[in-house]
């Protein structure tokens, strides 16, 4: 069995595989790994690509994670927050482009404290009791969580940056805790929440091994969501000045957290449409299955900077949709108007 099979069949890989397909020149092989990934996902979604509204509703974080263009010492930063009204709104045009999932997504923003938060969500849940709610907004306690799942959130998205404590404390500072960030996947997935992790590519410091000790995690903790895209430098960071991460390994890394998870929900993210102009495309070509085009107010797009350059911030919500209605259609997908849940193995009887 070669080790792409290998990898499929056993949905495991070995330290030496992944370093392997990471820098193999051999492009055969990495066809062979594209078209594996990809027959896995149609073999669960078929060609059907899932859409998720993105509203981002905060530019103000507490945190000052290096990488991270909003970072609290970054004056440069322009700050902003939606109004309760902006977010139904957003939600409202959203709906009527056939959106059913809306991620909600900011900083750590005390401003959207529980009381506030979960008045929100519950606005959401009934005005659009079709739609999932997924939530983005960083490390709350398990109360919280709790909170915002009772009153109608359905996932969230929690990036776990690193699955080595180590690298972790190279990227954030240290009031910040690669442990408190792992407690709090497990207390969203004990709620009850289908949960996202996930990481960035290429980030400074990250080594084969702190890849595969993130495609480990991913395996033990079984989320029914990654989002993965590669690291971009952000202006006035610390890490302004390191290189960008490659969209190559990007992409076979989608393919092979395909074989290892075959049902995740996994997008083809913004970062990667930003570093190359076919990015997303290529992502659903390597197994991706999600899209997650932008919903939030035009004027303040440009302001929610994680990274530089950034696209689709001069767009309108339509147009956003519309082209990436075309975007998929010239691949020979599809979006569909559909809450996209994460579908469980079927257990036997
Ligand atoms: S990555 Fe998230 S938590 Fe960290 S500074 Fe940026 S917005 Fe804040």
């Amino acid at each position: 069995m070669n080790t792409i099979e290998h990898i499929r069949a056993t949905r495991d890989i070995s330290r030496e595989e992944l370093e392997m397909l990471l820098a193999t020149d051999d492009t055969a092989l990495v066809d062979h790994l594209r078209l594996a990934a990809r027959e896995v996902a149609d073999g669960v979604y078929g060609k059907k690509i899932f859409m998720r509204g993105l509203i981002e509703i905060s530019s103000h974080c507490k945190n000052d994670c290096l990488y991270c263009g909003l970072r609290r010492s970054n004056t440069t930063a322009v700050r902003y927050r939606l109004t309760d009204e902006q977010i139904m709104d957003c939600c409202a045009t959203g709906y009527r482009l056939g959106f059913r999932t809306f991620v909600m997504q900011g900083g750590e923003d005390g401003w959207f404290d529980d009381r506030r938060m979960c008045r929100i969500v519950e606005d959401v849940r009934r005005l659009y009791p079709d739609c999932a709610i997924t939530l983005s907004l960083g490390e709350r306690s398990r109360e919280s969580y709790q909170a915002l799942f009772n009153a109608g959130a359905n996932r969230y998205l929690l990036r776990h940056e690193t699955a080595s404590a180590e690298h972790y404390a190279r990227l954030h500072p240290s009031e910040m805790s690669w442990q408190h960030r792992i407690d709090c996947l497990y207390a969203l997935k004990e709620i009850g929440y289908q949960v996202g992790c996930g990481f960035m590519v290429g980030s400074p410091y990250q080594t084969v091994d702190t890849l595969y000790e993130d495609l480990q995690f991913i395996r033990r903790f079984e989320p029914q969501m990654v989002g993965i895209g590669p690291f971009i430098a952000a202006s006035d960071t610390p890490f302004a000045d390191r290189p960008n991460g490659k969209v190559a390994t990007t992409l076979r890394l989608l393919a092979i957290i395909r074989l290892l998870q075959p049902r995740v929900l996994l997008p083809a993210t913004t970062a990667l449409g930003t570093l190359h102009p076919q990015g997303r495309e290529l992502g659903i070509q390597y197994g991706a299955n999600v899209v997650m085009p932008n919903l939030s107010p035009r004027e303040h797009r440009k302001d929610y900077a994680i990274y530089d350059n950034k696209i689709c911030t001069g767009e309108e919500s339509a147009e956003c949709r519309a082209c990436t209605e075309q975007r998929l259609h010239r691949i020979g997908y599809e979006t569909v108007v559909d809450r996209g849940d994460f579908r469980a193995e079927p257990t036997a009887e």
